[in-house]
């Protein structure tokens, strides 16, 4: 019981002197033992430690306060590479992250609709191949996917759009790379991401609404991703907002995912194109090869009114699901991501309109929307930030 005890003090404790270098940068020993009120020879212990691991290293001499010069101490950001996933339902984006979050290699793999064991083999794949393109150490694969996850046992109890159902995805990865491997829902790994590397700026709470083919808003709590009792909060895609009959892919009616999705945006879109031959959005598509997000983008940018107020729509009905999470967890940081985002501050004045509507208006003014400022990355930097939450403790 004694051992285990000073084990866990002496991890407490590496953690906090780790923690304090990356984000102090250069420090000397003595301002880590100020600032952590730690002992110096405990602060020089635990330092020799972090540099024979290669994670911290000397950097130089700080100014003399009178006597001899400190050494400074910064964490080497290129001692060990992140591996970080992102299962989108198209493609796999994949990214080799050095410890400060910046991105090195970048890989991209189309899903062309593989399901089940292919699609499986696809993520060895994608993670065999930026193994093979760096020479550095990895620290652990961070991997983020659409879907109920279990976060603490690493199982994917469903995904529906890759066919997966009860897949340990963790056990079967550490199993192949002896790596740590850690796992989360894509909208809670993009809002810790945000959290970290994003509109964060030190909060420790945040809410961050994906509204891509799917909708859903991961929620992050004192730092951390909270899983709810079930492994799905957040699971806003699937509420029913409509009384009138709209087929869900979930196979019920009037679900939001109806009305605000992409899949959604791209229904209104071709039923414009059908009863207003004339407008800007029929006229680019009559040379496109097919109606895509990107053209509809296009549209919405040179004026097109019926896409604008198809866009208001989605935005008033995003509102209203953005209104009711304000309302229960009083959460000041509200972030929207993913594909239907691209709409930028007219989506967003939608969305800020409905929930001044909907709430108090004490609650209205201290929450604040903002459009997600990692773009399509921030799925992938969540996993980094996770990785480096669970190994080393700096975020
Ligand atoms: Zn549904």
């Amino acid at each position: 019981m004694k051992k285990a005890t000073r084990q866990q003090t002496k991890t407490h404790n590496t953690r906090l002197v780790l923690k304090t270098i990356y984000e102090n940068g250069n420090i000397s020993r003595a301002d880590i033992a100020r600032t952590t009120r730690l002992t110096r020879p405990t602060v020089s212990t635990i330092v020799a430690d972090l540099m024979a691991e290669d994670l911290v290293t000397e950097v130089g001499q700080g100014p003399s306060a009178g006597g001899k010069r400190p050494t400074l101490l910064a964490v080497d950001h290129d001692a060990y590479r992140l591996l970080c996933v992102d299962l989108g339902a198209q493609e796999f984006r994949g990214a080799l992250i050095d410890l400060q979050g910046e991105i090195g290699q970048r890989l991209y793999l189309p899903t062309n609709n593989q399901k089940g064991e292919t699609a499986l083999q696809l993520v060895y794949q994608m993670i065999d191949n930026l193994m093979e393109v760096t020479p550095l150490p990895i620290l652990g694969i961070g991997i983020g996917t659409p879907g109920i996850i279990d976060t603490h046992e690493g199982i994917i109890y469903e995904a529906v759009n890759l066919g997966w159902r009860d897949l340990p995805l963790q056990t079967l990865l550490q199993a192949r790379y002896d790596l740590p491997v850690h796992l989360a829902n894509d909208s809670q790994a993009a809002a810790l991401g945000e959290l970290v590397f994003g509109h964060g700026d030190k909060a420790s709470n945040m809410v961050l609404v994906k509204v891509g083919s799917g909708i859903s808003a991961g929620i992050v709590l004192h730092g951390r991703i909270f899983a709810g009792d079930n492994f799905s909060p957040g699971e806003i895609g699937h509420q029913t907002v409509l009384n009138g009959n709209k087929p869900c892919t979930c196979g019920r009616q009037g679900c939001l995912e109806t009305v605000a999705s992409s899949r959604a945006v791209l229904e209104g879109a071709a039923a414009i194109i059908q009863s207003q031959p004339d407008s800007i959005l029929a006229q680019l598509a009559t040379n496109a090869p097919e109606l895509t997000l990107d053209l509809v983008l296009q549209a919405f940018a040179a004026g097109d009114t019926a896409v604008q107020s198809l866009i208001a729509e989605v935005g008033k009905y995003l509102g209203t699901a953005v209104a009711n999470l304000a309302s229960i967890l009083n959460i000041q940081h509200m972030i929207i991501g993913g594909q239907v985002a691209r709409f930028g501050e007219p989506l967003l004045a939608a969305i800020r309109h409905e929930v001044n509507q909907q709430v108090l208006g004490r609650i209205a003014e201290n929450t604040h929307i903002e459009l997600n400022s990692l773009g399509s990355d921030m799925v992938i930097m969540g996993a980094a930030a996770m990785v480096l939450s669970r190994e080393l403790g700096v975020v």
